[in-house]
């Protein structure tokens, strides 16, 4: 099969994917590095073939591969699944919802050991940031000194975005920009969209 790749003059450009090798790379992103880490991964996992057999999807996945910037690797998926009996395709989890969570798991321990070395700690101590989903997976595997760090990290993120909601809602401004704290609240409530099913 010929393949070709969608460049200049399509409007479908692909989403930017990083080959991250470790959760620590993200330390210093604005939002909580498990779903920065996890939004690559499911791109990747939306825009290259996936490496096993896929029997269902979910309607969220299903709707972002239909919307993939790679409409060959997404029309093949589709292929596949339109070539099983209806039943397997209802009955079964989602395959993408499934690697997410392996993956997510294989971060999470990563972070749980992190935290016991500097880097990770001062992290935390001075401006980590984890969504409720990560924060609480990381803290219940973590050791007892680690988890009042992530229970510090989740109180000061809830406090901050209280306050940054407060103050928009206090000087009211159409300007959709200035809203982007919404997004933030979002991931923080309930991790970034499509990584918990
Ligand atoms: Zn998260
Ligand atoms: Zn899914």
């Amino acid at each position: 099969m010929v393949r070709r790749r969608f460049g200049k003059g399509t409007s479908m450009r692909p989403h930017r994917i990083v080959n991250y090798t470790s959760v620590l790379q993200l330390l210093g992103e604005k939002g909580c590095p498990v779903c920065a880490f996890l939004k690559n991964y499911q791109a990747a996992l939306l825009q290259e073939p996936l490496k096993k057999d896929v029997n269902h999807l979910c309607n969220f996945h299903t709707w972002g591969l239909a919307a993939t910037q790679n409409p060959i690797i997404a029309a093949e998926l589709f292929l596949t699944l339109l070539s099983h009996p209806a039943e397997t395709v209802a009955t079964s989890s989602c395959d993408i919802c499934l690697l997410l969570h392996l993956e997510e798991e294989r971060r999470i321990r990563e972070l749980i050991s992190c935290l016991e070395q500097r880097l990770a700690v001062s992290w935390i101590r001075a401006q980590g940031v984890l969504c409720i989903v990560h924060g609480l997976k990381v803290k219940s595997g973590s050791s007892p000194a680690s988890a009042v760090l992530v229970e510090s990290a989740l109180k000061r993120q809830r406090e901050r975005l209280t306050q940054e909601l407060t103050q928009l809602l206090e000087q009211y401004d159409p300007n959709p920009v200035k809203w982007g704290t919404l997004g933030r609240v979002a991931e923080y409530l309930a991790a970034q969209r499509g990584l918990q099913p």
